[in-house]
C-alpha cells in the first residue's frame, strides 16, 4: 500500500511516498481501507520537528473509511463498517490501523469526506466551546483565524451557544466567509490593530479569546479580555509563544489562560462518543456546515501542506488516497 512518510524532519519536500506492506491488526484493533484524511496544522508540526516522532513517521491522525479486517477482541466495530477517527498517527495511507475503541460510526446521511473532515477540528470546535470555556448566551467571545478549519467550525458553535463573535481574518475573501459562518465582527488581522477595534466595539473587553495563531496575536489576546476573561491558547500557526511571566495576568485583570489538547478531551470513550455523535449529527441535519474544497490526490500531500501553511485555504483539507 502506499503511504506518505518523512524520513528527516523538515519542510514540505521532506514528505515521501512509499511502498509498505499492508499492516496487520494486533489485538484491540482494525485495518481500515481509508477513502479520506484530513490534514492538520499538528501534521505540519510533526514534520517540521516541533513535535518530536520516531522516524520513518507515517503522518496524519484523521481519516475516514471500511473495516477490512479486525484483530482478536474486536466487538465495538466489524468488517464492512464505515467508521472515521483521528488522534491515531498513520493516515496518510490507503490503509491503516487503528484501535477499534477509538473508531467512530459513521451515519448513513454522512459521506467520508465530510467524516474524515469533521472528527478532528469539528470536536476541537465542540470541547473549545463547550468544555474549555464554556460559551454562555450574551458572552462576547473572540477566534483568530476564523476562516480556518476550527475558526469556522468554532464560529457557528459559538453563534449557536448565543455568543456575540468577533473573529480575525487576513483577506477579504476570508472575510466573507466568516461572516457567511455568522461572525458579527471580522477584523482583517493584517490590515487593522484587532485590540483596538475590540476595545472600541467591545468596551468591557472579552469573556474569552480562541487563540490558535500564537506567536503574533498572543499579547494582544490578553490585552482584549475583561477582567477574569479566559485566554484558550489553542494551537501556534504564527510560531510558538515565548516564555511567559505568569505576574501579567494579574496585572491585566485576574485573567486565566489554558493551554488545551484535543487527546484530553476525548480521552474515554464516552467524551469520545459524545463530541463525535454531537459534530456528525450535525453535519448529517445540517447545522453544522463543513467547507470541503481542498481535496489533494495522496502523492499531493506536500502541496496541501505548502497551501496550509501559505494561509491560501479556507476549511478543510483532505486527502484522498
Ligand atoms: P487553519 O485552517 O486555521 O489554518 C491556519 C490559519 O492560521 C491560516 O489559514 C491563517 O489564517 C492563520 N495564520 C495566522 N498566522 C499564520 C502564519 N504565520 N502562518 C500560517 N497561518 C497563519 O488550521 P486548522 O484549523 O487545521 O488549525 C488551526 C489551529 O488550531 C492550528 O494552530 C492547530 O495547531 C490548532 N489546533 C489545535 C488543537 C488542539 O486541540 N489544541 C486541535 C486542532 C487544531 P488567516 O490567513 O486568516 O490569518
Amino acid at each position: 500500500m502506499q503511504a506518505i512518510q518523512i524520513l528527516a524532519t523538515g519542510g514540505p519536500e521532506v514528505l515521501t511516498l512509499r511502498d509498505l506492506p499492508t499492516p496487520t491488526p494486533g489485538p484491540g484493533e482494525a485495518l481500515v481501507r481509508l477513502e479520506a484524511s484530513g490534514v492538520n496544522f499538528i501534521d505540519v508540526y510533526f514534520r517540521e520537528g516541533r513535535y518530536p516522532a520516531k522516524l520513518p513517521y507515517t503522518l496524519g491522525q484523521e481519516a475516514a473509511g471500511t473495516v477490512v479486517a479486525t484483530g482478536d477482541n474486536v466487538t465495538m466495530v466489524k468488517a464492512g463498517d464505515r467508521v472515521a477517527w483521528c488522534g491515531v498517527p498513520g493516515t496518510y495511507a490507503q490503509l491503516a490501523v487503528a484501535p477499534a475503541d477509538r473508531l467512530v460510526q459513521i451515519p448513513e446521511a454522512v459521506t467520508f469526506q465530510q467524516a474524515a473532515g469533521a472528527m478532528l477540528q469539528g470536536m476541537t470546535a465542540h470541547y473549545l466551546a463547550h468544555s474549555t470555556y464554556p460559551i454562555r448566551r450574551g458572552d462576547e467571545v473572540l477566534i483568530h483565524a476564523g476562516a480556518g478549519g476550527v475558526g469556522l467550525l468554532l464560529t457557528q458553535m459559538a453563534k449557536s451557544l448565543g455568543a456575540r463573535v468577533f473573529t480575525t481574518v487576513s483577506s477579504e475573501e476570508k472575510a466573507a466567509l466568516s461572516r457567511a459562518a455568522g461572525a458579527d465582527e471580522v477584523i482583517l488581522y493584517t490590515q487593522e490593530d484587532f485590540a483596538a477595534k475590540i476595545k472600541k466595539q467591545a468596551p468591557k473587553g472579552l469573556n474569552a479569546v480562541y487563540d490558535s495563531v500564537g506567536k503574533s496575536t498572543f499579547d494582544k489576546s490578553l490585552e482584549v479580555l475583561r477582567p477574569r476573561g479566559t485566554l484558550v491558547l489553542f494551537g501556534g500557526s504564527s510560531g510558538a509563544v515565548p516564555p511567559f511571566d505568569l505576574i501579567k495576568l494579574s496585572a491585566l485583570g485576574s485573567l486565566y489562560i489554558t493551554r488545551p489538547t484535543l487527546k484530553d478531551y476525548i480521552a474515554t470513550r464516552q467524551d469520545l462518543e459524545l463530541r463525535a455523535t454531537a459534530v456528525l449529527n450535525s453535519i448529517a441535519d445540517g447545522t453544522l456546515k463543513l467547507r470541503l474544497e481542498h481535496t489533494y490526490p495522496l502523492t499531493d500531500a506536500a502541496h496541501a501542506h505548502r497551501d496550509l501553511e501559505s494561509r491560501i485555504t479556507t476549511g478543510k483539507l483532505l486527502l484522498i488516497p
